[in-house]
């Protein structure tokens, strides 16, 4: 293909491939191998999501490319694999770090993602731990989910989609045998990617990290899903300080797929849990903002069968007539329509 996107494809072809060849039969390579392995992930794994090392030098892809001769300056630098300088002079992007290609839908490459991985050596103190390439005419982080590729007929098969927050959820996942599994890139759900969920499944079971930001950003999550669409969603909430990948290689993999089986919330009881915490429910002021809390949020559940489930959960919890708690949902759904 001649045109620029052909081109740019071409590139990232290409850069995947000498990444993976350092990462795998380089002595450059050696480190950030070990590093994976370490973790607990596997040639195989390396070998499927194609991972690969960007080595110290400067200029050992721009090098490579040329070589190749792949060296149209304008699609060099279109690419986002080279950072300008204030002279011509351009350098590669990537320098020392553990690469994951990013593929669109027909598995091709179209961006990295690096992570640096001297935990505790210099350039954990200086950078960003995770590093994206920057937007493209072939990369829009808005649609891209880490994975779809791969993992698109499974989850039509399964029927459900997880999704994690990281690539390292998505692979230890898919090494525990979960291939339904995807991430967003680093930032929160758009509606460009719920649309392409839209497409495969109506079930989306949302499986990000344990903590804080990880509770905030399932809210958000399944607010905006509730929003757009007719997806059921459940939550599987992670221990505190945990995301999928730690629990797995802390309690294997069976313990992981027992958890996804059957340790998921339904999206209200994760809500009751989560807004629990906003609130000291032995003081009467508060047990009173978070019933009204809970019946506003009940209002989203359409199932008369789950509605009454948790009406009769709050009236044992604070000892309150079911027909009151009922009057001030529908309080909260006149108001809400
Ligand atoms: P690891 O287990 O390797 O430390 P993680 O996947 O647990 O990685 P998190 O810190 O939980 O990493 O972040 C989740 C996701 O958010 C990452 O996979 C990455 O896509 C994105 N991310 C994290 N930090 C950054 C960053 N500094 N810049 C851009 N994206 C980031
Ligand atoms: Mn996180
Ligand atoms: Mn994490
Ligand atoms: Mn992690």
């Amino acid at each position: 293909p001649d045109s620029t996107k052909g081109k740019l494809l071409a590139v990232y072809e290409k850069a995947q491939l000498f990444y993976h060849h350092i990462l795998m039969n380089t002595k450059a390579g050696e480190a950030a191998l070990n590093y994976l392995i370490d973790r607990g992930i596997t040639e195989e794994s390396i070998e499927t999501f194609k991972i690969g090392f960007s080595p110290p030098q400067r200029e050992a892809l721009k090098m490579y490319l040329e070589n190749e001769n792949l060296d149209d300056v304008d699609i060099l630098k279109k690419s986002g694999l080279f950072s300008d300088r204030e002279d011509d002079k351009f350098y590669d992007r990537f320098t020392n770090r553990i690469l994951f290609p990013i593929t669109d839908a027909k598995g091709q490459t179209v961006a990295f993602s690096g992570r640096i991985f001297l935990e505790n050596g210099d350039q954990q103190r200086r950078t960003a731990k995770y590093m994206n390439s920057p937007e493209t005419e072939i990369f829009n982080k808005r649609r891209i989910l880490f994975n779809y590729d791969k993992a698109r007929p499974i989850i039509r098969r399964e029927g459900e989609v997880f999704l994690f927050e990281g690539f390292m959820d998505v692979i230890s996942a898919w090494q525990a045998g979960i291939r339904n599994g995807l991430a967003t890139m680093g930032t929160s759900l758009t509606e460009e990617q719920v649309h392409t969920l839209d497409k495969v499944t109506d079930h989306i079971v949302i499986a990000y990290d344990g903590d804080s930001a990880g509770l905030q950003a399932i809210k958000r999550a399944t607010e905006f899903i509730s929003e757009e669409t007719h997806f059921s969603i459940e939550i599987a909430a992670f221990p505190e300080k945990m995301d999928p990948d730690d629990f797995i290689q802390k309690k294997g993999p069976e313990a992981f797929k027992d958890f996804l089986a059957h340790g998921r919330d339904t999206l209200m009881s994760f809500l009751m849990n989560y807004h629990k915490k906003e609130v000291n429910l032995d003081n009467e002021s508060d047990q009173l903002k978070y019933i009204d809390k809970v019946l506003s949020e009940l209002t989203r559940v359409t199932s008369a069968v789950e509605r009454e489930m948790y009406l009769n959960q709050l009236s044992e919890r604070f000892d309150l007539s079911i027909e009151s708690l009922k009057e001030q949902l529908h309080g909260h759904i006149i108001s809400s329509q």
